[in-house]
């Protein structure tokens, strides 16, 4: 593995800022003390900084011994948000604010960003300029979305931008990227069904919600299996059927909620139509009342080939073949969705390893994210750092030419 000495030398006091950004883990739009910290450690090493994209947003604004005059700019991007959960960690970093927790490890990417930006900072061994994206609110809140609504790529014109993403499970010292959808869109829908309540000994005296909920939740299965092509991806999970308060009373309406995934527009076109004809039909056919409402909240993660050809290459360069892997997409989603609609771009999954990075006294369960033991595996922080400098250095270099 090919890392670069002067991050591998840094690692250690890297290490205590991402400890200390996970005892104090912040919720979706409220990183204050989390932006606080990535400005004053980016001002400390130099580098000017610019405050406020999507509220708590920082973007770092690097350039290269041509002082940016070449034109060419590339972003690299992390998030910084944490999880509203309770960590059931109890070592020294476990988080302090109850119910928030960095479960998703948007410290350790925050943290190896940092990395990379120290050595950017002494270096500054490229043409062009380097923008270091701090993003807030992945958790749910489009932060990237708001972002870029508040003038991300205007203010700071870029030719590319790349992400990361811890990956639990795989084992430490690998990488994985590859081209096209890597993680779903996520959607979000809420139907009402208004019937007639009345006693549950005398149905024929009302309009029984309940079985209409029934048959609009087995029908939408038929969307997935029946409607749309069975090598297009699709998920529609219905995970909330909320109805009635007693055993013999027939309630007015029962609600349904749930979630909708896939990896292309034309797919959630389709399912979002069905899905809306099956609910109105059913209701329609048993006389009752069908409100619809569908959300679209993230687009998928579609990574630009050329871009994710070239950021393998970049890992292949730093650990070899071997190491590096196809990114096996998940219906999973994530926010860089919105970066990558505007700009080319690939965003790629490093390796947190089995769980055995974390120190003894964690609580029970797999390490996987969103999981209140998990921690993020310090170890990365040399890698992820290094794939940031030679990523970025090398599409500066190249984009020259
Ligand atoms: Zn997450
Ligand atoms: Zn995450």
């Amino acid at each position: 593995m090919k890392l670069i000495d002067s991050i591998v030398a840094e690692a250690a006091s890297i290490a205590q800022i991402r400890k200390d950004i996970h005892a104090h883990p912040e919720l979706c739009f409220e990183e204050v003390r989390t932006a606080d910290l990535v400005a004053a450690k980016l001002t400390e090493w130099g580098i000017p900084i610019h405050r406020g994209l999507g509220t708590t947003g920082v973007v770092g604004i690097v350039h290269g011994k041509d002082g940016g005059a070449s034109g060419l700019a590339v972003g690299l991007r992390a998030d910084i948000d944490a999880l509203p959960m309770q960590e059931s960690n109890t070592f020294d970093h476990a988080s302090r604010h109850a119910g928030k927790m960095h479960a998703c490890g948007h410290d350790g990417h925050t943290a190896m960003l940092l990395a990379a930006a120290k050595h950017f900072s002494k270096f500054r061994d490229f043409d062009g300029t380097v923008y270091l994206i701090f993003q807030p609110a992945e958790e749910g809140g489009g932060g990237a979305r708001e972002m870029i609504k508040d003038g991300l790529f205007e203010k700071f014109p870029m030719q590319a931008v790349f992400g990361m993403h811890n990956w639990p499970g795989m084992a430490a010292g690998n990488m994985a990227v590859s081209s096209g959808p890597v993680m779903a869109s996520s959607n979000d829908f809420k139907i009402t069904i208004t019937g007639k309540g009345g006693h549950g000994a005398m149905p024929h005296m009302g309009n029984d919600p309940v079985p209409i909920a029934c048959q609009i939740v087995t029908a939408f299965q038929t969307i997935i299996t029946r409607n749309k092509k069975p090598l297009d991806t699709g998920v529609i999970s219905v995970t909330m059927i909320h109805g009635g308060e007693a055993n013999n009373v027939i309630p007015d309406r029962v609600e349904l909620q749930g979630t909708v995934r896939t990896f292309n527009t034309e797919v959630l076109d389709l399912i979002e139509a069905r899905m809306r004809q099956v609910a109105e039909g059913c209701c329609a056919m048993n006389n009752a009342k069908c409100d619809f409402h569908f959300n679209r909240n993230y687009p998928a993660t579609v990574n630009s080939a050329p871009e994710a050809a070239f950021a393998r290459q970049v890992m292949v360069d730093i650990l070899g073949e071997d190491r590096v892997k196809a990114q096996e997409p998940t219906m999973g989603a994530e926010d860089f969705s919105f970066m990558l609609q505007a700009k080319p771009g690939a965003y790629c999954f490093i390796a947190n390893g089995e769980g055995d990075h974390r120190a003894i006294g964690h609580g029970g369960g797999p390490c996987t994210l969103h999981n209140p033991s998990y921690d993020f595996n310090d170890d990365l922080i040399p890698l992820g750092a290094t794939y940031w400098v030679e990523l970025a250095t090398k599409w500066l270099a190249q984009a020259k030419k």
